[in-house]
Formats: C-alpha cells, structure tokens, sequence
C-alpha cells in the first residue's frame, strides 16, 4: 500500500488572509479598499480588517455603491 497522498505545498495562509495597511497585520478579514479612501497613506489600493475598516470609515470595493448610475 503505498498510496502516499501528496498534497504538495498547499499554502499555509488561506486566500482570505491579507495585509491590514491599518494596523499592519495579516488578518482574514482584510477587504480591498479604494484607493480613494488610502490616498491619505500615499498608495493605491490596500486591504483593512474588519476592525480597521469600522474605526476609520473604510468601505470595501465592492460593497461601494456604483457612483456611475448614481444619476437619481
Ligand atoms: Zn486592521
């Protein structure tokens, strides 16, 4: 029997893991933010936590409202 799984090198982070640029940390629930709301820190777009995202306002992509069929 040797049925030796190989599993290769499956990446230890998950793919929701990303770079709070807020508190600058890795956390799950980094969400890409516009890079309207980070021009303050001199960059494009990055990512912020659940918990950065609610002490300073921050609004994911793709929860925005699309400002182009905002013509009410
Ligand atoms: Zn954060």
């Amino acid at each position: 029997m040797a049925d030796d799984t190989h599993t290769g090198d499956a990446p230890a982070i998950p793919a929701a893991h990303a770079w709070c640029a807020w508190h600058g940390g890795y956390s799950d629930t980094a969400r890409l933010i516009s890079a309207e709301e980070t021009v303050a820190n001199g960059r494009g777009s990055r990512f912020a936590c659940d918990p950065c995202r609610a002490a300073h306002g921050l609004v994911p992509v793709a929860d925005q409202p699309r400002s182009e069929v905002d013509a009410t």
